[in-house]
């Protein structure tokens, strides 16, 4: 039963009429990557790197960062992994670090924004992941960074990227972002030209678009990514990166709901990663459904006026 079960989760999510989801784990450390596995992850989809800094009283140097990046890719055994650039600010304070105060952290100098102010936080963090990148399998590694708003920031990203890429004589890594400003996902088409993959972060998306603190007590219940407004900036994002043939993957809580996930599947999310505890289900769904089914879902829902509306869509979801 145990082995059925097993053999099951390594199943790719493939629809009935051939569709395939990639499916990615949200993992933090070397030693979570074999759980991770053991549920069906085909990869890392989010490494969160503020947990390289927050389990402890100081910052990573370069060389244990590289050192965690290549153990990562040794335990990934090829599979890829996708890192994302330290996303401080917000909700993910870092004390040691002593940053100012500010009055609205989660509008204030976060994730790309911090990173760019703070060149010694940013530098030895893509010098280790180029490192690790000449000692990885082609395109195994892959780099984001979060919190992006503005082309500009991609830019400048960019240019450190490529500069510490050419003093390491490194191999050239998959550059993506972070879609969880709506901003970003509105000109999705205009960064989709400059960037190699988006992965929505629909926990800090649906925060920014329906205007409710992620982590607010009261108002937990409306902070619904399956709100029809969170669904047309998701849809905005997919239609921008397919005109210029980029991929879009979902890091967010709903990737891992397996009706959350038979939704993104039909607005055209290519990549889920998620929990690992959550991979089974959402694999199970998938498998359960066709892509035409999916698609015609995800269209009645971009219609509803409500999140309890699309809810109720799960009962008829194929
Ligand atoms: C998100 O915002 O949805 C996301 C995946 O990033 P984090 O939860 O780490 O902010
Ligand atoms: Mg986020």
């Amino acid at each position: 039963k145990k082995a059925q079960q097993e053999e099951r989760r390594g199943l790719p999510a493939r629809t009935r009429d051939g569709h395939t989801v990639e499916i990615g784990a949200n993992v933090n450390r070397p030693d979570q990557v074999p759980v991770a596995l053991s549920q069906g992850a085909e990869g890392v989809g989010l490494m969160r790197t503020e947990f390289l800094f927050l389990e402890r009283g100081d910052a990573p140097s370069e060389e244990e960062q590289y050192q965690t990046y290549r153990a990562m890719l040794e335990a990934l055994d090829g599979r890829p992994l996708i890192v994302r650039a330290l996303d401080i600010g917000g909700d993910k304070q870092v004390p040691h670090l002593q940053l100012p105060h500010e009055e609205n952290p989660f509008l204030g100098v976060r994730g790309a924004r911090l990173l760019l102010r703070h060149p010694e936080l940013l530098e030895p963090q893509v010098r280790a992941l180029y490192r690790a990148a000449k000692g990885a399998k082609p395109d195994a590694l892959l780099i984001m960074f979060p919190m992006i708003t503005t082309l500009r920031e991609i830019e400048a990203l960019r240019a450190v990227c490529d500069r510490i890429r050419a003093e390491l004589d490194a191999p050239a890594v998959p550059l993506g972002i972070m879609v969880e400003v709506p901003a970003a996902a509105i000109q999705a088409d205009v960064l989709a030209r400059h960037v190699d993959f988006f992965s929505i972060g629909t926990n800090d998306l649906t925060q920014y678009a329906l205007a409710v603190d992620r982590q607010h007590p009261e108002l937990a219940a409306e902070a619904d990514s399956l709100h029809p407004s969170v669904l047309r900036l998701i849809r905005m994002t997919v239609e921008g990166a397919e005109k210029h043939g980029r991929w879009v993957g979902v890091c967010g809580g709903i990737a891992g709901d397996p009706f959350g996930a038979a939704l993104l599947a039909g607005l055209g999310v290519r990549e889920l990663s998620m929990t690992p505890r959550d991979i089974p289900g959402v694999k199970d769904r998938l498998r359960d459904s066709d892509l035409a089914g999916l698609r015609a879902l995800a269209e009645r829902a971009l219609d509803c006026e409500s999140s309890d509306e699309v809810r109720a869509l799960e009962g008829d979801a194929s």
